[in-house]
């Protein structure tokens, strides 16, 4: 071989090397971070085989181990310290209970319903078949997202233990977000995540976020919106498109939700999917796609952490 042949062929596997590193950080979806996503794990590679609370991506072994000058991968990210609280939307006993969840709280200088039953699919296996509830799909995703979440060293606070109870109403979910830190101090973040139950012909996500309320959301405003392209990103990442029938372009910014409104804590909502689309339905009946998703959301959350 030839020494300008044995050069070609370094070349060729610096490409090699390469290549794989520039299809990565094409994939964030607009994130204004540089190089925050140089080393991202393409989640997609994430295995049918997951296991609980052993959760980093698939072929995360192959991406430098980060150092000095290095952003580390997302599942690296140090999260020690870190209280995050997730805000499963709803509760399986919602729908059984209207008197509770009907009673009206603040929702930040109005008056609102406590909370509300949810959306659901339609009958995800054809005429005759349940459907599948947002509820039970909010919380599956929350519980996957705190074990991740854990393992990476976070501590999580979930709004609600479990999926067959009523509430808590929104003001309560709020408060939550703003007492879970050490000695009752505001989380570092919190994250709202519901599934939508929009026309049938339209799909896709939407992130919301608060919408300036003088004198009652100033602090939060500007990191929500970075939090909320976060979240918009780990959508991206996961295939799934910006609402097609609401929002703009996988945003929506509201004035009118009072888990924001009541918010002292970078707080988004995330819209995931349209339920009673049957495209959207199908991804989130799927226990392999809720695990991506939540893989998705908690590196969303890390990014968003990282730095601050
Ligand atoms: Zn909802």
């Amino acid at each position: 071989m030839s020494s300008s042949r044995r050069l070609c062929t370094r070349l060729g596997l610096l490409v090699v090397l390469l290549a794989p590193l520039a299809a990565c950080g094409s994939g964030d979806g607009g994130s204004t971070r540089v190089g925050a996503t140089a080393t991202r794990t393409p989640e997609f590679s994430v295995s049918s085989t997951f296991s609980l609370p052993t959760l980093p991506t698939v072929g995360a072994t192959a991406a430098p181990a980060p150092g000095k000058g290095a952003t580390p991968r997302p599942s690296e990210r140090p999260l020690q310290g870190r209280t995050i609280v997730l805000d499963p939307g709803h509760n399986g006993g919602n729908a059984g209970d209207p008197a509770a969840i009907n009673r009206q709280v603040d929702a930040g200088g109005f008056r609102k319903a406590c909370d509300t039953a949810g959306a659901e699919t339609g009958a995800v296996g054809g005429a005759g078949t349940t459907s599948y509830p947002e509820h039970a799909f909010t919380f599956d995703v929350a519980t996957r997202m705190a074990a991740i979440l854990r393992s990476r060293g976070a501590t999580v606070v979930l709004t609600r233990g479990d999926d067959t109870g009523v509430g808590p109403c929104i003001d309560r979910r709020a408060a939550i977000g703003n007492t879970a830190g050490p000695g009752g101090a505001p989380a570092d973040v919190a994250l709202s995540i519901h599934a939508d139950g929009g026309p049938a012909s339209g799909r896709g996500f939407h992130v919301l976020r608060p919408g300036a309320l003088p004198g009652r959301n100033d602090a939060i405003l500007a990191d929500s919106r970075s939090l909320s392209q976060e979240v918009h990103a780990a959508m991206l990442r996961v295939n799934q498109p910006p609402a097609s029938y609401i929002g703009t372009d996988g945003y929506d910014v509201r004035t009118d939700l009072g888990g924001l409104n009541l918010s002292t804590v970078p707080k988004v909502f995330v819209e995931c999917a349209n339920m009673r689309n049957k495209t959207d339905a199908a991804r989130l009946v799927d226990p392999v796609f809720r695990q991506q998703l939540a893989v998705a959301l908690s590196d969303g959350l890390g990014d968003y952490l990282f730095g601050r």
